[in-house]
């Protein structure tokens, strides 16, 4: 049984507890169903379902790939429905979203809220979080020393993943 820290929203504590790492989507949902569970927060169905099929994926998901398979399932899945239900894991942290590519991913340890950069394959288009919480600290130092309050961040690194590389 996975045990996840749910009181790690706490901005210390997310650079520090990388332990529960979720590798398989199956994983990846049960710690996503136990941090709701915690936060008393209802993963009803469809937001279930949205979660498993970003998970499956295993590489970002657009938004209307999603709406295209949820419409196989059922047929009458309708859009806003799915954007309320992406809405919600991206706000409890279980999925991030790729604005340079437009695409969902899931998050690989979605009992924390972070930020965290992501290096993007323009080959494959597999996504990588870099499990480093200084970057984001980094940037929120430079911001504060602007007197800038920074509310949310986005850093992707677009380039060739291993698997792609010819070199
Ligand atoms: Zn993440
Ligand atoms: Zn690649």
């Amino acid at each position: 049984m996975i045990r996840v820290e749910v009181n790690a929203l706490s901005k210390q504590a997310a650079g520090k507890f990388h332990t529960h790492h979720e590798e398989t989507p199956q994983g990846f949902v049960d710690a996503v169903s136990h941090a709701s569970e915690e936060r008393g927060l209802r993963l009803t169905p469809l937001r279930k379902e949205v979660l498993e099929l970003v998970a499956a994926a295993g590489k970002p998901v657009k938004a209307y790939d999603l709406l295209d398979q949820l419409r196989e399932r059922h047929g009458n899945a309708a859009p806003p429905t799915v954007y309320r239900a992406l809405d919600f894991l991206l706000e409890q942290g279980f999925i991030h979203k790729l604005e340079s590519v437009n695409a969902f991913v899931s998050c690989h340890h979605p009992a924390e809220a972070h930020q965290v950069p992501f290096l993007i394959c323009d080959v494959c288009s597999s996504a990588q979080e870099v499990c480093d919480e200084r970057v984001a600290a980094l940037i929120e130092s430079q911001a504060e020393s602007f007197g800038f309050r920074p509310q949310a961040q986005t850093l992707e690194v677009h380039g060739v993943c291993r698997n792609c590389r010819k070199d």
